[in-house]
């Protein structure tokens, strides 16, 4: 998703000067405090119900969703069912899924007979008259209908007119739940390993959801179906309809089919703009291993509001222009030579629907991952140094004043510092590892190793220290489990020894930091305990890498 768009893009119009790359101090934040804890507002009973994954969501195990329904432009309304096939993995008669309370459950069938159901809020607890058993696989039928409310940013499930005044109707319901427009388990943890879509829209409409076209049937009635087939594990916020009069033009990369749909009068616009898709796709694959769903194909489909990583089907939104809604995204030129929404919501095609984070709390695995392959882009493109300067003109955004990894259990979305203060993390982590062969390496694995998996940040902590034989834990803490970053300090003392540390909240910080005279650095060991040495420069052209690293840097006097 695209979270910080609305801060992001007043601090663009605002003027804000160009990041401040290769500082050599800075003004350090004051200290933290020695808690990570959100300073936001405890849990409601709502957060928990959302969030916690408790008794009646562990006991089970999704394996298929098949969604049939009808959506009705003139009366907002979507009605239908959603077939739920799960495995039990302990004995139980009660499992929870989800549904908004502004929506009915019309009734709830196992094998044709009505089940027992209580709500709670979004809750809907399903009671089954004989014990279900661990190892043995279910189906349901929940029979639903109602008026979704357009909320959140991106309107959740929003019933709009193109400019001809035609209907059309998206989803987009990261922050606020799929649960919102149809009934599912609505958590992260667990996905089903396929999915049927099927989309009854009034003829002359089109659906286009995830997964790969079936065909669509007219049912004679004024409506036309539209059936998808998802092929692999999906989120349940990653599944979307784009109900309109669609435009369709396609491509290939190889065996990969891409397909887009756009409104009849952007087709112009469209056909050029749409082309950046498939260079970056092929970066991507370079980098990662081959686009993680090939069954499914690609799809760029135009929507009203920005962009949203839906798996194998991305919105877009973003005016056929480059940069951001045609603006310099980081202030630093570079920007405005590819399609932002094209390249961010693609990344996330391998981070965020492939691997995937089992709480909202770790959400940096899907936000700082594909901003950071932003820059994996562009040093494809325009080389390193470009690429460096790309993420340094991030540093503006960051606020460091909560921890990027949240409270888990209550659905509690990060801090827009998931998306560049993951990303510096992760420049960062290069500079430490001080191989690019070696990281690129590290990167591809990892995502192999956790393709299709729902993870939390201890799998890639586990990883990358396993990986790289080096206990890196405290520096993952420091930058991900605390609001502060990790301050050089330096102390020019006299005959020409220098006193350094690292000031961080981790007490087992230790990272390695490039430092010296200009062209000759040396690469420093700090702890958080000081040490000394012969100083490589005198104290006024002694200077910091510090646009290969997050940090500030604070000289003592
Ligand atoms: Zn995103």
């Amino acid at each position: 998703m695209w979270q910080g768009c609305r801060l992001v893009l007043a601090l663009v119009l605002a003027g804000l000067p160009s990041a401040a790359i290769a500082q050599t101090t800075a003004i350090s934040a004051p200290p933290a405090a020695p808690a990570a804890q959100s300073t936001e507002l405890p849990p409601t009973r709502a957060d928990i119900l959302r969030g916690e994954y408790g008794r009646y969501r562990a006991n089970n195990d999704l394996l298929f969703y098949h969604l049939d329904v009808r959506v009705d432009p003139a009366r907002k309304s979507i009605s239908g069912s959603n077939e739920v096939r799960f495995r039990m993995l302990s004995d139980d008669t009660r499992i929870q899924l989800d549904l908004h309370p502004s929506l009915n459950v019309d009734r709830i069938l196992s094998e044709g007979a009505p089940l027992k159901y209580a709500r709670e809020l979004s809750a809907v607890y399903i009671d089954f008259p004989a014990t279900l058993r661990a190892g043995e696989t279910y189906t349901i039928d929940v029979h639903y209908s109602g008026m979704p409310l357009e909320q959140g940013r991106f309107g959740s499930m929003a019933f709009r007119t193109d400019s001809a005044g035609r209907p059309w109707i998206t989803t987009a319901c990261e922050e606020e739940g799929a649960s919102t427009w149809w009934p599912n388990k609505d958590q992260w943890r667990d996905e089903p390993d396929g999915m049927q879509i099927s989309v009854a829209v009034p003829d002359g409409l089109m659906d286009v959801s995830n997964g790969k076209f079936v065909g669509s049937t007219k049912l004679g009635d004024g409506y036309t179906r539209w059936d998808w087939l998802v092929q692999y594990p999906i989120n349940s916020y990653g599944v979307a309809l784009n109900i309109g009069a669609y435009a369709h033009f396609s491509d290939r990369l190889g065996d990969l089919p891409l397909d887009f749909y756009v409104l009849p009068e952007n087709l112009a616009r469209a056909k050029p703009q749409f082309a950046q898709a498939k260079p970056m796709l092929e970066i991507f694959e370079r980098y990662f291993g081959e686009y993680p769903f090939a069954k499914d194909g690609y799809k760029l489909i135009e929507v009203p509001y920005l962009g949203m990583e839906h798996q194998s089907a991305v919105a877009y939104g973003n005016k056929f222009a480059n940069g951001y809604l045609g603006r310099d995204f980081t202030g630093v030129g570079i920007s405005l030579q590819f399609d932002f929404i094209i390249i961010h919501e693609s990344a996330h095609e391998w981070f965020g629907n492939a691997v995937s984070a089992a709480d909202a709390s770790d959400m940096w695995i899907h936000e700082g991952f594909a901003t950071y392959l932003e820059g994996l882009y562009v040093e494809q493109r325009f080389g390193r140094e470009a690429s460096i300067n790309y993420i340094n003109g991030e540093k503006p955004r960051v606020r460091n004043q909560a921890p990027v990894v949240t409270q888990r259990g209550i659905h509690r979305e990060p801090t827009q510092d998931q998306y560049f203060k993951g990303a510096l993390f992760l420049h960062t982590l290069r500079s430490v590892v001080n191989d690019d062969a070696k990281w690129e390496k590290l990167l591809r694995d990892f995502y192999q190793r956790f393709k299709y998996r729902s993870i939390l940040t201890e799998d890639v902590v586990q990883f990358f220290n396993a990986q790289l034989g080096q206990d890196l834990t405290p520096i993952f803490n420091q930058y991900l489990r605390r609001p502060a970053i990790p301050v050089l300090e330096l102390k020019f003392q006299d005959e020409g020894t220098l006193a350094y540390r690292w000031k961080a909240d981790e007490r087992d910080f230790a990272m390695p930091v490039r430092a010296g005279a200009p062209g000759a650095l040396q690469i420093l060991e700090p702890t958080t305990d000081w040490k000394t040495m012969r100083s490589p420069a005198a104290k006024d052209v002694f200077v910091v890498a510090t646009d290969l690293y997050y940090i500030d840097v604070r000289r003592l006097e």
